[in-house]
C-alpha cells in the first residue's frame, strides 16, 4: 500500500488530525506502567497465535513479556506472512510489503526496523517520468495538471458525497468529472494512485471512506536491507512451529482445543491473526461459530491484490536516476507503475506493480505469461532497446492458499465498524488481529502490528 504525493486530500486529513490533537496512536499504545506492572500476570497461560505474520508475532512478543507460555502456529515454511524478502535477484525483493509509510518517530514498524539495525532509502514520489498509451514521454507541466485534474475531482467528490453515500470511486468519478474522466491522464491516476494505495478496484472502493484512513507523517522509505529483518526481534525466543495449517479451532470449553491436520493443542487464550482472505474462504472451522457481527465484516470487507514483478536485465535502458516511471495501457491496471532499483542498488532491475481488476488476471498467469505481459508494457515505451530478461520474479497473492489477496480495503457498503469489529474479542478467549481488523490504519505494517498490540492487551486486561 503507498501513500501518494499527489493523493492532496489525505495528507491534509492527516495533518488535520495532528493539528488537533488527534494523535495516530490513539487508543492503541501499550501503556508502560500497566506493562511493568503486570510483568507476570500470565504466568501459567498458555496462549496459541495462529498465524507468524507482523499482527501475530506482535501479540505473541508482548503475550510473552507478561509470563505467558507461547506457541506460534504457522501455516507457512517461513515467519513474516505478508513481509517476505528474496535476495536471489541481488536486492531485495518484496514479495508483500516494501515500503514504511510514514516513518515518523510514532511509527512503530520505524522503531522495529531502527532496533534491527535496518537501512534505509528515502523516496521521492516526484522522480517520476510518464509515458502514454503510445509511448510517448509526458511533459513535466502536463504531469501537474493531471495531478491538479487529479486531485481536484477528488476534492469535488469529497465535497458532494456524506460519510454515508454509498458510492463506488469509479461511479462518483464518472458522475462528478466526467470530462475529467476521458483523459486517460486521470484513468491512470485512479489506478496508480487509488487501486494502488487502497488495494481494489475503484469499481468497489467506497468513494466517501478511502480517504478517511490516517497516516504517520514523513515520505516513505525502503528498506535496504530489507523488510523481513525487522521481525527479528519479534521472533527472538518464541517458540514457533512451521508447515502447520491450523483447520480447526474449538472454543466451547474452557480449555481452547486447536488442530492443524497432524496434531492438537490445548491453551487457555487463543489469538487468530490469519489473513481476510483465510477467514473469508472458511479454511478454519470455528466451534462454535464466529458472533454474527464478526461474520457480517469478514464477508463485507473489500480484499483486493496487488501484482508485482521485477524483471532483471543486464544493462539499464532506461534512465538510471529516474525513481518512478509510470505507463498508461489500455487496459487499467496493467502494469502502470514501476520502480527503478538503480536508485538504491546495483541491479539493473525494474519492479512493475499491477492494481484493481487487472491484478487478479496477473496473479492468474503463468511464469512466461507475466513476464511476457510486462514486456509488452516496456517495449511499448524503450522499443527495441529492451534487451532479454536474466532473472524474474512474480508474486500471486490471490492464489496464496493462506492469504487470498493482497490486504482489505473499504467497499462502497462498508462502515468503519466493519473493520474495527472484527477487533472485538470473541467469549473472552478468542481474539482476531490483522491488517483488516482497524479500519484507520488498514492495509499497513504498521496497522498489522498495532492490533497485535491491542489484542494482547486485552488478553493481559483480562487474565
Ligand atoms: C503486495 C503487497 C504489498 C504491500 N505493500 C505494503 C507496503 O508497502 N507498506 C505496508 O505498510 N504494508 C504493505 N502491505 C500490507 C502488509 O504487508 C500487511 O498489512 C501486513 O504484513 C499484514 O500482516 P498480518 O499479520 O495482518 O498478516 P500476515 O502477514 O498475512 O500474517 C498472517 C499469517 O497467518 C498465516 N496463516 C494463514 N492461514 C493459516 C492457517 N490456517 N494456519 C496457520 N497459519 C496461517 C499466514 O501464512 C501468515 O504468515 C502490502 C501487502 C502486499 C501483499
Amino acid at each position: 500500500m503507498s501513500l501518494n504525493r499527489r493523493n492532496v486530500l489525505k495528507s491534509l486529513y492527516t495533518l488535520g488530525a495532528m493539528a488537533v490533537g488527534l494523535g495516530p496512536f490513539e487508543g492503541m499504545q501499550v501503556n508502560a506502567s500497566t506493562a511493568t506492572a503486570n510483568k507476570q500476570a500470565l504466568s501459567g497461560k498458555k496462549i496459541i497465535i495462529v498465524g507468524a505474520g507482523i499482527s501475530g508475532l506482535s501479540a505473541a512478543s508482548l503475550l510473552k513479556k507478561h509470563g505467558a507460555s507461547i506457541l506460534v502456529i504457522e501455516a507457512k515454511d517461513y515467519v513474516g506472512g505478508r513481509i517476505k524478502t528474496d535476495w536471489s535477484l541481488g536486492a531485495p525483493f518484496e514479495f508483500g510489503a516494501g515500503w514504511i509509510h510514514g516513518p515518523s518517530n510514532n511509527n512503530p514498524i520505524k522503531n522495529l526496523a531502527d532496533r534491527n539495525g535496518s537501512k534505509y532509502f528515502l523516496t521521492n514520489d516526484d522522480s517520476l517520468e510518464l509515458f502514454d498509451r503510445n509511448g510517448r514521454k509526458i511533459k513535466e507541466d502536463k504531469i501537474d495538471e493531471i495531478d491538479a485534474k487529479w486531485n481536484h475531482c477528488l476534492q469535488k467528490i469529497d465535497d458532494k458525497l456524506s460519510y454515508n453515500s454509498q458510492f463506488n470511486l469509479h461511479d462518483a468519478i464518472v458522475n462528478e468529472c466526467s470530462k475529467e474522466w476521458s483523459d486517460q491522464g486521470i484513468k491512470w491516476a485512479a489506478t496508480a494512485y487509488a487501486e494502488f494505495d487502497i488495494g481494489g478496484p475503484i469499481e468497489k472502493i467506497s468513494a466517501s471512506l478511502y480517504d478517511e484512513m490516517k497516516y504517520f507523517e514523513g515520505e516513505d522509505i525502503i528498506i535496504a536491507s530489507g523488510y523481513q529483518k525487522i521481525l527479528s526481534s519479534l521472533a527472538a525466543g518464541l517458540n514457533i512451529k512451521l508447515n502447520s495449517p491450523v483447520h480447526k479451532i474449538d472454543y466451547r470449553n474452557a480449555l481452547i482445543h486447536v488442530d492443524t491436520e497432524k496434531e492438537s493443542f490445548k491453551a487457555d487464550y487463543i489469538v487468530c491473526s490469519v489473513p481476510l482472505g483465510v477467514l473469508k474462504t472458511n479454511q478454519i472451522e470455528f466451534k462454535p461459530n464466529l458472533p454474527v457481527k464478526h461474520l457480517s465484516s469478514i464477508n463485507k470487507l473489500g480484499f483486493g491484490t496487488v501484482t508485482k514483478l521485477a524483471l532483471k536485465f543486464d544493462d539499464p535502458f532506461w534512465n538510471r536516476n529516474t525513481q518512478y516511471f509510470g505507463t498508461m495501457t489500455d487496459e487499467k491496471g496493467r502494469w502502470p507503475y514501476w520502480l527503478n532499483y538503480r536508485t538504491f542498488s546495483d541491479e539493473n532491475i525494474l519492479l512493475g506493480l499491477s492494481f484493481g481488476n487487472y491484478a487478479r488476471k496477473a496473479d492468474n498467469m503463468s511464469q512466461k505469461e507475466i513476464v511476457d505481459d510486462g514486456l509488452d508494457v516496456l517495449k511499448n515505451i524503450w522499443k527495441d532497446k529492451v534487451t532479454k530478461v536474466n532473472n524474474f520474479i512474480a508474486t500471486s497473492w490471490l492464489t496464496d492458499p493462506f492469504s487470498r489477496g493482497a490486504y482489505s480495503y473499504v467497499e462502497e457498503t462498508n462502515k468503519e465498524y466493519d473493520f474495527d469489529n472484527l477487533l472485538e474479542p470473541v467469549s473472552n478467549k478468542l481474539f482476531l488481529c490483522g491488517e483488516h481488523t482497524i479500519f484507520k490504519y488498514a492495509g499497513t505494517t504498521h496497522g498489522a502490528y498495532l492490533t497485535g498490540q491491542k489484542a494482547a492487551q486485552s488478553i493481559i486486561s483480562i487474565a
